[in-house]
């Protein structure tokens, strides 16, 4: 069974705390219009690691951001990224809620999901307007989350927090499935050697 299920209640109602707003510009989160999507209801005590403040399957960081903002837990793909800035070919996942405003515009209040997992400590959230390319991100929220109960950390983080088995010269992650096999390379080096 699904640990997720979609609290359509939640569209309607604004409710939680309001996600602090950046120390880098932003806006206050007031007004506030209709949501950008569903809020899903995830369960906290089916994310959490076995030991308090270290990441297993699943990521303490997480844990502590859906127990705090249990309505910020959509998941967008943004397309803005702090390296290149606006960027619709490298999107990154975001975790927090859309808001849109009364003229339209997309505001998302939330954190770059790897970055709040990477940092222990901090579950600062901040506002992301059209600035922002807002316009352009897509929600996920519903595969991702259902991502993250079958592969755990490995949504995250991808190739960077693999749980790897090794067996042999091949080896697999226990938490995504995904395998890799050694191999040896051989690398070509250029050297001057005498004319004959
Ligand atoms: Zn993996």
């Amino acid at each position: 069974m699904s640990e997720i299920e979609r609290n359509t209640a939640g569209r309607q109602r604004r409710v939680g705390p309001p996600v602090r707003t950046p120390e880098h510009g932003g806006r206050q989160s007031e007004p506030l219009g209709s949501t950008g999507g569903a809020m899903p209801c995830i369960e906290a005590a089916a994310i959490r690691p076995a030991v308090r403040g270290k990441a297993d399957f699943h990521s303490w960081q997480l844990y502590r951001w859906v127990k705090e903002r249990p309505y910020g837990v959509q998941i967008w793909r943004g397309t803005w990224n702090a390296a290149t800035g606006i960027d619709r070919e490298r999107p990154v996942l975001y975790i927090g809620h859309m808001d849109i405003t009364d003229s339209a515009e997309r505001w998302f209040h939330g954190r770059m999901l790897r970055n709040l997992c990477l940092l222990a400590g901090n579950l600062d959230g901040y506002a992301y307007g059209p600035a922002f390319d807002t316009a352009h991100w897509e929600e996920i929220t519903r595969e991702w989350w259902e991502q993250y109960m079958r592969i755990g950390v490995c949504a995250i983080h991808g190739d960077r927090a693999h749980h790897w088995e090794e067996r042999g010269d091949t080896r697999s992650c226990s938490y995504c499935g995904k395998q890799e096999q050694r191999v040896i390379e051989t690398i070509g080096r250029a050297v001057w050697v005498p004319t004959t």
